[in-house]
């Protein structure tokens, strides 16, 4: 088949799980008709961290966070951050209207999805970055969109928002469309991820799929590649870990946000998701990234971090070793990983490993690594990890919580009732589906953006993370 556009619908915070149950009982007639009748229906492996913002860079770019230098919806850099002047290269937080500079954040040597086409359009996503021609956006309307659906609740309103702008793009012969779906996520952490209101939102962004492709002859809709992919999914939390208090009752002067100002501080604390949290050190070395046997001869951190594995809703924390190594470790053990050989990983486990795979061999290669740990409660998590160190912004210390809690008590409103950000199956597992006839039953999010590159007769760069999906 030869296309000659393509067309992304992202359902923000959709679970794998929750979109195959409903498929199953045909409740998405509509993407079953237009979409998966000659198409594949995937299960997809997202990124860390699993949040709306770096998870889409995959999508966009083919590569990881980490490799993006974009590690977290909220992020820290010790290596440029100078005490008592912040500023605008030190700290992020993409939640509000600071989402605008996640494009220019990402590291210049990759070309965004739009760069291939000649009219891309991109309807309420993040990253709206491109560098041949203008990429058509909706900031300002994004912008009164989201503090409309902020303030009332209303998120469906966004999603037909973006229905009839993908509607409109089609019609007026745009060959790029990138589009985000806001409402499942939002309406999520306002409930939980089978809340009958959820359930409703993916019912009708099904009857979306089949407003945007019915009047479509077959003829023009075999033309057009389509996927709709999500981001992340969310598991529905029950406590959360006041986990800048926490570090107050330590002793620490925090920086977090939206509190960022402080003059004196010396940990920063920044969530993502809210079930996955960077904490950076400031003692004893302030300008890049410590490793474990550093922080850790600070009487202070030692006692913080030996507080959070005892904590009953802390899952894990991660940290560098040495430049190559990282570990992964709870109360019960911990496993080591050695990313020094490009194409093996070494591994060390010591007691119970964390992340529950079976550890008979002291190596594997990275190739396999998806299928090691596909079925544990943490899939993928040793690419995901290697790539997350990938970034100086990533904290000295990553706190990944337990399903049910998450890491940031206060200044969220409305209260986050689901979470997402973490490894747990819950929120890495993402439905993907596509017009196009695939062998595979499963991928990274990572591997569409050249999946796509490919079905348009496009080179696909050396540089990137993601692999043409078979
Ligand atoms: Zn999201």
């Amino acid at each position: 088949m030869d296309y000659d556009k393509c067309v992304m619908l992202l359902f923000d915070g959709a679970r794998f799980d929750v979109f195959n149950d409903l498929l199953k009982a045909d409740k998405l007639p509509n993407i079953k008709k237009y979409i998966l009748s000659n198409g594949t229906f995937l299960k997809g492996y997202s990124s860390l961290p699993t949040t709306t913002g770096p998870a889409h860079i995959p999508f966009i770019y083919g590569i990881y966070p980490g490799k993006a230098n974009v590690p977290g919806i909220r992020w820290f850099d010790k290596t440029t951050a100078k005490r008592n002047i912040m500023t605008n290269s030190d700290i992020r937080s993409y939640v509000g209207p600071g989402c605008f500079s996640m494009g220019t954040d990402v590291a210049k040597n990759y070309i965004p999805l739009y760069n291939y086409f000649s009219k891309p359009i991109n309807i309420l996503g993040f990253l709206d970055k491109n560098y041949n021609v203008k990429l058509k956006t909706d900031r300002i309307q994004k912008t009164l969109y989201y503090i409309y659906a902020h303030y009332t609740g209303k998120w469906g309103v966004v999603d037909y928002f973006t229905a009839q702008s993908v509607k409109r793009y089609i019609e007026q012969g745009n060959d790029f469309i990138f589009s985000l779906f806001p409402a499942i996520d939002e309406i999520t952490h306002l409930h939980n991820p089978v809340h009958e209101k959820v359930l409703r939102q993916y019912c009708k962004l099904d009857e979306f799929v089949g407003e945007i492709f019915h009047s479509l002859s077959d003829g023009e809709l075999g033309k057009i590649l389509v996927f709709i992919v999500s981001d992340h999914g969310l598991s529905k939390t029950h406590t959360h870990i006041p986990l800048v208090n926490l570090s107050k009752e330590e002793g620490y002067l925090p920086i977090f946000y939206p509190k960022i100002l402080r003059r004196k501080y010396d940990i920063a604390i920044m969530e993502s998701g809210n079930a996955m949290a960077f904490i950076y050190f400031m003692e004893p070395v302030n300008n890049r990234p410590a490793l474990y046997g550093e922080f850790n001869i600070v009487d202070k951190n030692k006692k913080f971090i030996n507080r959070l594995l005892s904590h009953d809703g802390i899952d894990f924390i991660a940290y560098r070793i040495d430049n190559s190594s990282i570990v992964v470790r709870n109360r019960h053990g911990e496993i080591i990983f050695d990313f020094k050989e490009n194409e093996r990983i070494k591994l060390i486990n010591i007691g119970d490993n964390p992340l529950e795979f079976k550890v008979d061999k002291d190596s594997i290669p990275l190739s396999e690594s998806l299928n090691f740990t596909m079925n544990t409660n943490y899939p993928d998590s040793i690419v995901q990890l290697r790539q997350l160190f990938n970034s100086n912004r990533t904290g000295d210390l990553v706190i990944f919580a337990k399903d049910g809690f998450d890491l940031r008590e206060r200044y969220e409103w409305p209260e986050h009732r689901s979470s997402h950000g973490s490894l747990l199956k819950s929120h890495m597992e993402v439905p993907i589906c596509t017009n196009i006839k695939l062998k595979s039953t499963s991928c990274r999010t990572v591997d569409i953006f050249p999946t796509i590159l490919y079905k348009l007769g496009y080179n696909i760069s050396s540089n990137i993370d993601g692999k043409v999906i078979q």
